[in-house]
């Protein structure tokens, strides 16, 4: 049998979910189907002299409720199919916390590992070149994803207004802060997964000091949301990158692990680094094993499609906090409904980013700077509203929260589509 694409995978779950949501067939229709994809070569100068080129997407998805928002990824596995699916779950996640967007994303396939520094500028200004009448702040508003970052938003930034001979810091978010970036844009993500998390914990009743969580991925969103619960009291007793995974009873110290990580580039070394190795006992395991690990709180925060129905027979965590887009298959999920897992689910837990991102777009466009306290303020505030939506709509109407944050959505999607007419609509006129 072949394998499903993450596409279908992702349209499978959304048609599936919105059965529940009591929707309108053109409402359901409109979901199904991206509105603009656009595929362009980008022909790159290398430091060597020779020209390579390389593929990049970008994915409008909806734009029923404003202008499309949505990261743009550096990876390998970069493709058209990929993005359709992540532009389709980040028009369901700024639905779900009430931004004024709809969902787009992009990519290159690239190993931007691979690249030296100007090459990577002329690469990020390239894509800019390529999408410049697709991407606008009124239009479509990019951010960073997996392996970009702030300054490479900030070339694109400069790339955008040196085409449209316009001063536009409002056209990308996550930028530098000195370029026009927010305050409080780089925790945004893991900080929105934690204050998920606390919320998960108070309606369990459990008691943090006792909490052992796992976290697949030590990027931005793994860290920051780690740093955060380890902060709280919470014990982080696995982490792991794209090398390889460790696992410690006692619980890691996470801004050691971050700084030793940054200094030796991968997270298998850094206990393997004199100061650390000594100090605290761990164990090298894989990345499949820790997804498997006795903990109360698994949150994978690296790449979509890793928990799949082979090993999610495996998972032993009572909860599952998904920062990263898309780990669990839409094929898993009635068996991790039916071992009683809590899943807050992508479209909410990692939905800090993009609100961090709204008020960068909304500071930019009123030229004003808001303090870290605003920005935490109101994110906290956006998030635990969004959290409690979705929890009450699960308790009430005995949904997964994932189905109640896909129905949150979807109503209100459709009815921005439904005020425009329906076929019931002009049927009666
Ligand atoms: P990042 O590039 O900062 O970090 C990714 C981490 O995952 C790195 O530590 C990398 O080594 C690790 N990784 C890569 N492949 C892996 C593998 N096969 N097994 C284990 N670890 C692996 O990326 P990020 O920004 O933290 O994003 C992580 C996930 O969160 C992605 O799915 C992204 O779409 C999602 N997300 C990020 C944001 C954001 O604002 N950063 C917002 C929403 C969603």
């Amino acid at each position: 049998m072949t394998q499903q694409s993450t596409f279908e995978d992702a349209l499978f779950r959304l048609k599936s979910l919105a059965s529940l949501a009591d929707l309108k067939p053109e409402v359901i229709e409109a979901l199904l189907h991206p509105k603009q994809m656009l595929e362009v070569s980008l022909p790159l100068r290398m430091d060597d002299g020779s020209k390579k080129y390389f593929s990049a997407y970008r994915c409008r998805y909806n734009n029923a409720l404003g202008p499309t928002k949505g990261g743009i990824r550096f990876h390998p596995n970069v493709n058209q199919d990929e993005v359709k699916a992540l532009s389709l779950w980040m028009t369901i996640k700024c639905a779900v916390v009430g931004l004024p967007f709809g969902g787009a994303k992009g990519g290159v396939t690239v190993n931007p590992k691979q690249l030296s520094p100007m090459e990577l500028e002329r690469l990020s200004r390239a894509y800019v070149r390529g999408f410049a009448d697709f991407i606008g702040p009124h239009l479509d508003i990019p951010a960073p994803d997996v392996y970009t970052n702030a300054r490479i938003m900030g070339w694109m930034m400069a790339e955008y207004e040196s085409i449209h001979r316009t001063h536009a810091p409002d056209v990308i978010t996550g930028k530098p802060i000195e370029l026009g970036g927010s305050l409080g844009r780089d925790d945004a993500t893991g900080r929105g997964a934690y204050l998920c998390t606390l919320e998960l914990i108070k309606k369990m009743n459990w008691t943090l000091t006792d909490i052992r969580v796992a976290v697949q991925g030590f990027g931005n969103g793994g860290y920051h949301v780690a740093r955060l619960l380890q902060q709280a009291g919470c014990k982080i007793v696995a982490i792991s990158d794209s090398q390889g995974a460790i696992y410690s009873e006692n619980g890691f110290d996470i801004e050691s692990l971050w700084e030793e990580k940054q200094q030796s580039k991968q997270i298998k070394g850094v206990y393997c680094n004199d100061s650390i190795c000594e100090i605290i006992e761990h164990s090298a395991i894989t990345n499949e094993q820790l997804l498997s690990l006795d903990v109360d709180i698994l949150i994978p925060a690296a790449l979509e499609g890793v928990i799949t129905k082979h090993n999610a027979v495996n998972i032993k965590a009572k909860a599952i906090v998904e920062i990263a887009n898309g780990p669990i298959l839409f094929e898993a999920d009635d068996i991790i409904n039916s071992k009683g897992i809590h899943v807050v689910p992508d479209v909410l837990a990692n939905a800090g980013g993009v609100t961090v991102s709204y008020f960068e777009w909304v500071q930019n466009r009123g030229g004003q700077s808001w303090s870290l306290e605003q920005v935490q303020s109101q994110l906290k505030e956006k998030m635990i509203a969004a959290f409690n939506d979705v929890w009450t709509l699960s308790e009430t109407g005995g949904h997964t929260l994932r189905e109640a944050a896909y129905i949150c959505a979807l109503r209100k999607i459709s009815r921005v589509i439904e005020a425009q007419g329906t076929r019931q609509y002009f049927l009666t006129r």
